[in-house]
């Protein structure tokens, strides 16, 4: 457990995804746990967020989700960031995880873990489906799978929470995928912190809830990518 307890990683976003996040990384034994978040906890969160009340409505994300997950292992360092994505400083963290609905936020994490060979674990979920995508030194990252059309459709698609006028099915089934994709992401982010990044997904691991499917779509670094185009 040394190198779990040790571990620095960095949630980025406390939204749903980043609820269930924390909660695993917390009961998985992570002890050196920061969660950035600039939103504050809306009532309509609080039926798909583990970690917040009603008392939090009105406060930020990031600072209820770090009391909440530090009192789950008081052994447990949670430290809230309450910025923007943009503005964070990303340097000394062993891994960071991806909890975000915003793709140009998303994209510019995954242009630092490239740049600095930082592990990141981009997940995203979308009513019954979801996606985890590990990006380390070597690997295929976002933007090799991405033309133009990817991104604009990813923006239009992928969000922690769906619509609030999407059907009742579709709303409850919300929960059950962003606890498949939080799972999968401290799945993965175990293995690294453990040495056993060979053994990460590579390429994308697609869930679809639908078919209660899970599928990897294999990548490879694309020489266009903006992010590895002098690299390749
Ligand atoms: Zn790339």
């Amino acid at each position: 457990m040394g190198r779990i307890h040790s571990a620095r990683v960095l949630v980025a976003g406390a939204g749903a995804l980043g609820n269930e996040a924390v909660k695993d990384l917390v009961l998985a034994g992570f002890r050196d746990i920061s969660v950035a978040d600039f939103d504050t906890v809306e009532e309509s969160n609080l039926c798909r967020c583990v970690l917040f009340r009603e008392r939090d409505i009105g406060r930020n994300k990031a600072e209820v989700v770090a009391e909440s997950a530090g009192e789950l292992d008081p052994q447990c360092r949670v430290t809230a960031l309450p910025e923007r994505i943009q503005s964070l400083d990303l340097s000394g963290y062993d891994m960071i995880i991806g909890c975000l609905d915003s793709i140009s936020a998303r994209l510019h994490l995954n242009s630092h873990a490239v740049f600095n060979r930082t592990p990141y674990v981009d997940g995203a979920t979308d009513g019954f489906r979801g996606k985890v995508q590990v990006i380390l030194p070597g690997r295929p990252c976002l933007e090799c799978s991405m033309n133009r059309t990817h991104i604009r459709e990813l923006h239009r698609t992928f969000s922690c929470i769906p619509g609030r006028d999407a059907p009742p099915l579709i709303l409850s089934s919300g929960i059950t995928t962003t606890a498949v994709i939080a799972g999968i992401c401290v799945r993965e982010a175990i293995k690294i912190v453990c040495g056993m990044e060979s053994m990460c997904v590579n390429g994308i691991n697609y869930y679809d809830g639908n078919l209660g499917s899970l599928d990897i779509t294999e990548l490879e670094i694309n020489p266009r990518c903006p992010n590895h185009g002098e690299l390749a």
